[in-house]
């Protein structure tokens, strides 16, 4: 899928999507440098990408980056995944979110500039907000709370899309937007409060899962292997988007713990806890763009999915 000969740089490789990601182009044959801050993500994601001839590795905070940077080195294709995720996580760290959506990206979008390479920027459903049109397709502008608590992440993302728009309209840049919903899969944080982490860390460990606000809010799950494939997919087009990624299968956060029960045979023991400020209520994409661009659609079932990564989990601690 990936020309043997394409050199990739992927910022946040050291997190979850990232060194997923990393993993996938160096089995298509892909030269791959990888840049993380560590601000969210671990060595430990790299550990099989730092085995491959084909792979680099350079610590480096995308908001530092300065015409010098990385000089030395020759891009085809950047992505741009280097922004903490996790809502706990940014909500303690939400300066440097806004500087790595806004400084970082501009850092980056002016390096694809220098080396003419395809910039991929990875936007979020969040950037809808708490939806009032159903399922999200892309021409909705969203919803947002400009200053609430999730603001620092919502509002960083629609900047870098402002700012992928510009880099595209005035010097011709090879920018794609994606707009990533809810993923999950091995190597997700498992203490990093989003929900399948929390669910399945409850069904391995026996603690209580907390559902903020009634349950009946839905979200739709993809598993990281179908997402990859469709950030690949899209780096090999030249097309702008925004595209919409993930999996339409919607479900409510009490379902998805009956899910779970029946898939690892373990009971999940839960209590009811006020509902987050800015929680959207629905969640849900319209893929319809991503299947005529990119030709794909989500693959692996929920219980599939959610079978590999409490697995995987059960390995991990
Ligand atoms: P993650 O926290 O596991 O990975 C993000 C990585 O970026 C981490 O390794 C972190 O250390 C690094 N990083 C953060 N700021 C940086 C900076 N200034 N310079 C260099 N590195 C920096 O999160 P993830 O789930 O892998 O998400 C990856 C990207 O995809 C993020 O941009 C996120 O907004 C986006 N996304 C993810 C999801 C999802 O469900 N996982 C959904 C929508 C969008």
């Amino acid at each position: 899928m990936v020309a043997v000969s394409m050199r990739v740089l992927v910022a946040g490789a050291a997190g979850f999507l990232g060194s997923n990601l990393c993993d996938e182009l160096l089995r298509n044959g892909a030269t791959v440098l990888g840049v993380d801050d560590f601000s969210s993500g671990a060595t430990e994601n790299l550990s099989s990408a730092l085995k491959h001839s084909n792979f680099d590795f350079q610590e480096l905070d995308i908001v530092a980056i300065h015409e010098d940077s990385l000089s030395d080195r020759t891009f085809d294709v950047i992505f741009n995944l280097a922004s903490i995720a996790s809502p706990a996580l940014y909500m303690k760290n939400e300066l440097h979110t806004l500087k790595s959506g806004s400084i970082g990206t501009l850092n980056l979008l002016q390096l694809a500039k220098r080396n003419g390479a395809r910039f991929v920027m990875a936007s979020t459903s969040e950037i809808y907000g708490d939806p009032q049109v159903h399922p999200q397709h892309e021409e909705y502008f969203g919803h947002v709370n400009p200053i609430g608590d999730r603001a620092c992440y919502d509002e960083s993302k629609r900047f870098s899309e402002a700012l992928c728009r510009t880099f595209r309209q005035t010097y011709n840049v090879n920018v794609g937007i994606m707009r990533i919903f809810n993923t999950y899969g091995p190597r997700m944080h498992p203490g990093d409060g989003r929900v399948v982490s929390n669910i399945l860390s409850a069904a391995l460990s026996g603690t209580t899962f907390r559902v903020n606000g009634t349950g009946e809010q839905t979200r739709s799950f993809c598993y990281v292997d179908d997402l990859i494939n469709a950030m690949i997919r899209f780096a090999t087009v030249t097309a702008f988007g925004p595209v919409n990624l993930g999996n339409p299968n919607e479900i409510s956060i009490l379902e998805l713990v009956h899910i779970v029960e029946n898939v690892t045979g373990k009971r999940v023991n839960i209590e009811f806890a006020p509902g987050l400020s800015d929680d959207p209520t629905r969640r849900r994409p319209d893929i319809s763009r991503a299947f005529n661009l990119l030709n794909w659609e989500p693959e692996i079932s929920l219980e599939d999915g959610l079978l590999r990564t409490f697995n995987w989990l059960s390995t991990f601690n």
